[in-house]
């Protein structure tokens, strides 16, 4: 925040302005990062009640030139301010249906489904819909093969847009789900109008389960309770503990996702993980 200084000039004071001095640095450096090809896409397996891996979630890093390996919490936010969200969430996007078309030549990773983050000022871009299309159809990709995932912060701006908008996904085949349901500002009543496939309970309530906390449990019950009469798909993030794993499945949710199935991996990783599971 800035203060009028006593002729009315703003100031800054020292450490205020080393800290925009080091955004500005990281806002090139991410500019650089996306045109020099060092993000990469880490996929976390998703499981089945069976606790078989149907699909993943792709999860960008910045891998720097020097190695180290930044976590989007530390970039995701600066790219949305900044706009470069737009280039970074293409790059995603071609990147989902490069790997989609690459999984269609082989039997155990061609049946799953990836899952791709897109943020709300991405989403709100005229042209989006058209570039999942086109990425698609580039790729030769089934529609459906593909998830957005999307927050309902869509939702705050204009609700008939975004209603629009994710009409004409649906209309393209692809798959939706709400990423961090319970979280925001979702009104049932939109939910149930809404042509979501899946909904995902958010990781901070699996991670109360077990703490024996009744509200928590209320809420997880209820969310899966509601997906399913909406016949949505529902997952839980955030799965750690055997524990958390038993109430959510004898509580009817159909998809988990955690580090008990394991960690944002490499392509390499993910791959192997799923040609080591049985065949059916
Ligand atoms: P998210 O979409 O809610 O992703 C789930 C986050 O939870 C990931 O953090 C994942 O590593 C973490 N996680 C998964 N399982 C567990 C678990 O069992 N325990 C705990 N404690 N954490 C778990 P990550 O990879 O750091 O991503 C953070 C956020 O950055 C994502 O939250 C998403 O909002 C954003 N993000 C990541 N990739 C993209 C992207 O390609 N585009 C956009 N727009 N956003 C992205
Ligand atoms: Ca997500
Ligand atoms: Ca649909
Ligand atoms: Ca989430």
């Amino acid at each position: 925040v800035k203060q009028a200084g006593r002729n009315g000039v703003a100031f800054f004071d020292p450490e205020m302005e080393a800290a925009i001095r080091q955004r500005h640095q990281l806002q090139r450096d991410l500019a650089h990062a996306i045109e020099a090809g060092e993000l990469r896409l880490y996929l976390q397996p998703q499981v089945d009640v069976r606790g078989r891996v149907v699909g993943a979630e792709a999860l960008v890093r910045w891998q720097r030139a020097d190695g180290t390996l930044v976590p989007p919490g530390a970039f995701i936010p600066l790219a949305e301010e900044t706009g470069l969200i737009l280039p970074l969430g293409d790059w995603v996007l071609q990147q989902a249906t490069q790997l989609l078309r690459q999984w269609q030549g082989d039997a155990a990773l061609a049946a799953l489904r990836l899952s791709v983050n897109v943020s709300a000022r991405q989403f709100r871009d005229p042209g989006f819909g058209e570039r999942v299309q086109q990425a698609l159809a580039q790729q030769g990709v089934a529609p459906g093969r593909l998830e957005l995932e999307i927050t309902e912060s869509v939702f705050l701006e204009d609700l008939d847009h975004a209603r629009a908008t994710l009409q004409a996904l649906d209309a393209l085949g692809v798959s939706l789900a709400l990423d961090d349901f319970g979280t925001g500002y979702s009104s049932l009543a939109y939910l149930a109008e809404l042509p979501f496939d899946t909904i995902k309970i958010d990781q901070r309530f699996v991670a109360r389960l077990g703490q024996h906390s009744r509200q928590d449990e209320a809420i997880i019950t209820t969310i899966i309770a509601l997906g399913r009469k909406l016949r949505m798909q529902v997952l839980a993030e955030g799965v750690e503990t055997e524990q958390q794993e038993n109430y959510l499945l004898s509580h009817g949710c159909h998809l988990l996702q955690g580090f008990r199935y394991g960690r944002p991996m490499p392509l390499e990783q993910f791959e192997a993980l799923v040609h080591a599971q049985p065949r059916d």
